[in-house]
């Protein structure tokens, strides 16, 4: 018989939390601390959603999005996890760029951005610091019109070099393009260009683990292996969740869900288009998912190590002439951004040198191939990467043990995102996310929509946004229903 992943859960929690990513364990996190019953609901047999890892024989073990965060996960880690994990956060060594058009090092910092794009690109301080300022002035409720296109343009026309430098790792962090609102790229860009990029020292496995146990001392009641398929109405309001729990289905009773699952799969397929109002339907269907990826993955044997100095932690190569948001896509891979982990990674662990090389890519380039095409594909995509590597670490045919591929079909298996989106949706996904519990009481949806909410950093914070939220929601229920109370009781 299957495991009853659901057999000792309670009937009914003030909130039930669909998905165990960054920000619905955030969201869980935060709703239990305040005195909330939280069910916790994952479909996965792990935590993590894309902040994962996997383990291949011979000590070595994977992180897939562990690349660069901005330094903010310090302070989000320290106020809504736990100091210790914070403490776990530690600055990149290098980050650096391969292109025909320039190579450099970096430390992905203004000062120094700011100086080579002086000294190295030529361009007038004053036109720096001013682009710097008004990236850096910009926020939420600025103009919406204006594009990243066009902000570049305002300040380095003609300068495709410099949009590569600036355009590029963002591109990669969280697959914005030039047509889309220079708002969402200026507070990205600010956010790294604060103090670097950062990464979590002990892998992801660790951080996952230390969130594990803080939900568990919060109260929250976690359940893997478990599939919300649908939620229940009465009256407009949330009123249950169903859930196929391996070895049973359940009926949860909840007076809020926060739906970390893909936002249109919340719409479409958790809640029903019936249920909404037709504009918001319409505006809904609009919203483009974000694009998916490809990843290789790589160890070296045992007692090989890689230098840090020569080859940084990130390394962002291209060999197409130009930045074209098409290129960085395309199936004909010219744009690989690679990680390298040391033993510095896990420092607690077995020491080994891994290398992750990831790419944007389109669900539909991969999704529509035979199997055996599809496999002949994948083998392709091991090869070519090993090919281009070999630029930077010699010799590396003969000194990798193990290597592996990933595709938009992997990332959407493991985490049920409608087409293996990697940051969920384009920038329109937010206003739609935002307008949920406006259509139907208590439902909310937290994690990656645009490019300002998607990342580990994005996703955490929306988790902490939309909690408070909830538990606002949950306190005006309990007032409303006090006043109820009273009234009867004055009748009486
Ligand atoms: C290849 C790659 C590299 C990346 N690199 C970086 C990086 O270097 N830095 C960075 O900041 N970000 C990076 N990201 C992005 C970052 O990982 C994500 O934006 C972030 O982790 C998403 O968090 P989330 O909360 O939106 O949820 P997700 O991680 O998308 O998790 C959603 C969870 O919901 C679960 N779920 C879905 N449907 C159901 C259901 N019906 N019932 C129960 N559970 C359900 C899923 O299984 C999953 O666990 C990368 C992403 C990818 C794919």
């Amino acid at each position: 018989m299957p495991k009853d992943f659901l057999k000792d859960a309670q009937s009914r929690y003030d909130v039930v939390v669909i998905g165990a990513g960054l920000a619905g364990l955030t969201a869980a996190n935060i709703l239990a601390r305040q005195g909330r019953s939280v069910l916790l609901l994952e479909q996965h047999y792990k935590l993590g959603g894309m902040a994962t890892w996997f383990k291949r024989p011979g000590g070595h073990i994977f992180d897939i999005s562990l690349h660069g965060f901005p330094y903010g996960m310090v302070k989000s880690c320290r106020r809504y996890w736990s100091k210790e994990i914070a403490d776990s956060i530690v600055q990149l060594d290098g980050v650096r760029f391969d292109n025909p058009m320039f190579s450099l090092w970096t430390s992905f910092t203004r000062e120094d951005f700011t100086n080579q794009l002086i000294e190295k690109f030529g361009v007038a301080p004053e036109q720096v610091h001013a682009f710097f300022d008004k990236a850096r002035g910009m926020n939420f409720y600025d103009d919406q019109q204006t594009t990243t296109r066009e902000l570049f343009d305002e300040f380095f026309p003609g300068r495709e070099d410099v949009i590569r430098l600036l355009m590029e790792p963002i591109t990669y962090a969280n697959g914005s393009t030039l047509e889309d609102p220079a708002i969402s790229y200026g507070i990205v860009f600010s956010n790294f260009m604060s103090k670097g990029v950062f990464t979590f020292q002990g892998g992801t496995d660790k951080l996952i683990g230390q969130m594990e146990e803080e939900l568990k001392k919060s109260g929250v009641t976690i359940a893997i292996n478990c599939d919300a398929k649908k939620i229940n109405l009465k009256n407009g309001a949330v009123q249950s969740i169903e859930v196929d729990a391996k070895g049973a289905t359940h009926t949860i009773e909840c007076d809020a869900v926060v739906s970390n699952a893909n936002l249109k799969a919340t719409i479409f397929n958790l809640v029903g288009e019936d249920k909404f109002d037709k504009n918001f339907i319409d505006d809904a269907q609009a919203v483009r998912l974000n694009n998916s990826s490809t990843q290789v993955y790589m160890a070296l044997q045992e007692d090989d190590r890689l230098d840090v100095q020569e080859l940084g932690d990130l390394l962002f190569s291209s060999t197409a002439p130009y930045f074209r948001t098409e290129a960085l896509l395309s199936r004909d891979i010219t744009s690989r951004t690679y990680s390298f982990y040391y033993p510095k990674t896990r420092p607690e662990g077995r020491p080994r040198c891994m290398i992750v090389s990831s790419t944007n890519a389109n669900y539909d380039d991969w999704a529509k191939l035979p199997e055996d095409e599809y496999e002949a594909s994948k083998q392709d995509l091991c090869e070519t990467t090993l090919d281009a590597l070999e630029k930077y670490v010699p010799n590396v045919r003969n000194r990798v043990v193990h290597v592996e591929a990933s595709t938009p079909l992997t990332f959407k298996h493991y985490t049920a995102h409608v087409a293996g989106a990697s940051f969920g949706t384009k920038f329109e996904g937010l206003a739609v996310s935002r307008a949920l519990p406006q259509q139907v009481t208590g439902l909310y949806h937290a994690g990656s929509v645009g490019i300002i909410m998607s990342g580990w950093l994005g996703a955490m914070n929306y988790g902490v946004i939309v909690a408070n939220e909830v538990d606002s929601q949950l306190e005006t229920n309990n007032s409303t229903s006090t006043s109820g109370v009273e009234k009867q009781l004055a009748t009486e």
